[in-house]
């Protein structure tokens, strides 16, 4: 089995309660507007990995993480393939975190999704409404946006516990892969003033 994945972070503290390896997942059919990971929307770009490749990449950072989190994207339009990552993942003890543009109502009327769902801790649903922005709550970035807690790993004490926060990750070449929540634009403009954009 295959999953197409636009990048991989195996461990960032931004996306999620504690440190996470991260899966952003290559295609998106919701084109939400002010979405701030167009280039995650087309199902051709990325790169396909397979899953037992990612699994061994996640187990051999287990000891330096407390979870996994999947986003995009639209995990749920790669849900079987997540599905076997999850429910690994969560035999070894790890929490999966999952956000979806979609609503936990209507996917579970789909089975595909069961195997996904069944495995998520915390799922983060419904679109990025753009005149509903709103940082104040963790990872995500508009009011309309509900957490589920599908299991009892996570409660409603990650509300007081964690901010929303961006990491910005410039490699040896320049470029600038910014990762988290919060205005991205802002932050840019605010990385060119100081000179290293
Ligand atoms: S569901 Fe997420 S990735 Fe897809 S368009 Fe909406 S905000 Fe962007």
């Amino acid at each position: 089995m295959k999953l197409r994945v636009f990048n991989i972070i195996k461990n960032t503290k931004v996306e999620g309660p504690g440190n996470r390896y991260c899966i952003w997942v290559q295609g998106c059919s919701r084109h939400c507007r002010g979405c701030q990971a167009v280039h995650t929307w087309s199902h051709k770009g990325g790169e396909l990995y397979d899953v037992e490749v990612i699994l061994d990449d996640i187990f051999n950072q287990k000891d330096k993480i407390e979870g996994v989190t999947f986003l995009g994207g639209e995990p749920f339009e790669q849900a079987e393939a997540l599905g076997i990552i999850a429910q690994k993942v969560k035999e070894k003890g790890l929490s999966v975190l999952c956000f979806t543009g979609g609503k936990l109502e209507e996917l579970r009327e789909n089975q595909i999704n069961k195997k996904l769902l069944d495995n998520t801790d915390l799922l983060i649903d419904g679109k990025f409404i753009e005149k509903l922005t709103d940082y104040s709550r963790p990872w995500c970035g508009s009011s309309n946006q509900r957490y589920h807690f599908l299991t009892d790993r996570y409660n409603e004490e990650i509300f007081t516990k964690y901010k929303n926060k961006v990491e910005v990750n410039i490699s040896k070449n320049g470029q600038i892969f910014m990762n988290g929540m919060g205005n991205f634009d802002e932050i840019l403009r605010k990385v060119d003033l100081m000179g290293i954009k």
